[in-house]
């Protein structure tokens, strides 16, 4: 982790700040980091002695991303050829789940470094990470491993922690290998013990744990669906799975409990604002009320939806209705990048595609990405650009052809998407990406163990 400087950023050429309506632009304003808090945003403020001083003219100052659903170990799973034209079902019939023992918790760490390096390189300054590399006779190393690459990398990082339990056998990520899911006792002790070695509570919290089975539905029984639920409340830790991401999803839970899968999870105390599902493409009106009324969140994932042909999330009437929204890159065996940027762009197109030229504004898309993924986090310290927030901020360059041109740049990124360069990162005040490089990276090295770990899990005997 590199050391905390007071740094003064001069001359952007825009900042935006995560906030909505005519607060989402503070013009071309310096920035003030003092003891890893924004001190000042003004013009034509002056350094002070041992400041440095970062020239920003032709780069656009965000707050920094906050992806709110990812599967970091899927990194060494892009573009794997037997699951590029499968629906969800397919895909992890023939994609994760075949390669789910394969993962030694140093092949996950590998996959992990590579995945924060490229969050890092889009802008990214948090990340929730849904792990559910866990099985009955397994290690529970991999949970420790991710917080002590984030740390390395010196990323917020949010552990998500997976899995599946008891009756879920039949699950069919299991009946593809020879795993056995947990007990309730095996998870509920490790969230235990990731809560003491990791959790803090406030706001500008590096490190948080979150109980998050893998679904709702396939990878548990209902009641202990209900224990989980009060488990987490009882640690004080908040709740994360995956809800409706397809038809099947939700044409399961018609059949298997007559109900909606919001009303289902309703009914064993998964809503409210200390929770928060990626995906929920395919939602009722009466379901988006729920989440609405109970303050319950989203994390939107557009280009994984559209990778596996999912659908489009009915963000707009989600946003309409008051639902919290985040965005989530999910993992990249279904997507085939972790940016953000890339994520962001699809979100702000996809839904005018569908419903019309006003359905998003850049604007809003940025408010999703960035204070929006604060809140269904809790982590209230990040995500916008004010004065004494947590200096989480990266600084984009726009000093390439294709952003010459513009009338408006400070929405370029959203608009224009990539390629993009960060020139500068910083979260809690220390850089994280220091004049176009993350510091002490070895590229090469990280090259070398991909390729390593994907000669590992490419061949699978089915
Ligand atoms: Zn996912």
């Amino acid at each position: 982790m590199t050391q905390l400087q007071d740094i003064l950023i001069k001359n952007p050429a825009a900042v935006m700040t995560g906030l909505r309506g005519p607060r989402a632009r503070a013009g071309s304003v310096d920035i003030r980091i003092v003891n890893g808090r924004i001190a000042e945003m003004a013009a034509g403020l002056v350094a002070n002695p041992g400041e440095r001083v970062i020239d920003a003219r032709d780069s656009v100052v965000y707050p920094g991303w906050i992806n709110t659903h990812h599967h970091l170990f899927q990194n060494l799973l892009k573009a794997v050829p037997e699951g590029m034209n499968q629906d969800l079902q397919g895909w992890l019939a023939s994609v994760p789940y075949p390669r789910l023992n394969r993962f030694t918790p140093q092949l996950a760490q590998i996959a992990a470094r590579l995945g924060m390096a490229e969050l890092l390189l889009s802008g990214v300054t948090t990340c929730a990470d849904h792990h559910y590399l866990y099985h009955a006779n397994g290690t529970t190393e991999t949970g420790d491993l991710l917080f002590d690459t984030a740390e390395t990398f010196g990323m917020r990082f949010v552990l998500c922690r997976g899995g599946a339990l008891e009756s879920a056998s039949a699950h069919p990520g299991f009946s593809k290998t020879a795993l056995q899911p947990e007990t309730l006792d095996q998870m509920v002790g490790d969230i235990e013990r990731l809560k003491s070695l990791y959790h803090q509570d406030t706001p500008d919290a590096m490190r948080r744990v979150v109980v998050a089975p893998t679904t709702p539905t396939f990878s548990l029984p209902p009641t202990l669906l209900r224990e989980l639920a009060h488990t987490a409340r009882g640690l004080g830790l908040r709740l994360h799975t995956h809800l409706s991401e397809t038809q099947n999803y939700v044409n399961f839970c018609r059949e298997k409990y007559n109900c909606l899968p919001v009303e289902f999870v309703a009914e064993h105390e998964w809503l409210g604002p200390d929770v928060w599902f990626a995906h929920a493409v395919h939602l009722q009106p009466a379901e988006i009320r729920m989440l609405a009324q109970t303050g319950t969140g989203i994390s939107h994932c557009p280009v994984s939806n559209a990778r596996l042909g999912s659908g489009i999330a009915p963000v707009p009437q989600m946003q309409e209705a008051g639902v919290p929204i985040s965005l989530g890159v999910d993992g990249v065996a279904s997507n085939e990048s972790g940016s953000m940027v890339g994520e962001a762009h699809t979100a702000w197109l996809i839904h005018r595609a569908e419903q019309g030229a006003s359905a998003t504004t850049a604007e809003e898309v940025i408010h999703w990405g960035t204070a929006g993924g604060a809140q269904v986090l809790g982590l209230g310290s990040v995500g916008t650009l004010e004065i004494g927030q947590a200096a989480d901020l990266v600084i984009y360059g726009l000093d390439h052809p294709r952003f010459f041109g513009f009338h408006d740049v400070a929405i370029a990124p959203v608009v224009a998407g990539e390629p993009i360069a960060v020139r500068y990162s910083m979260i809690g005040g220390r850089l994280v990406v220091d004049d176009g490089v993350i510091p002490g990276l070895d590229l090469e090295r990280m090259r070398a163990e991909a390729w390593e770990g994907v000669q590992q899990l490419m061949h699978v005997v089915d």
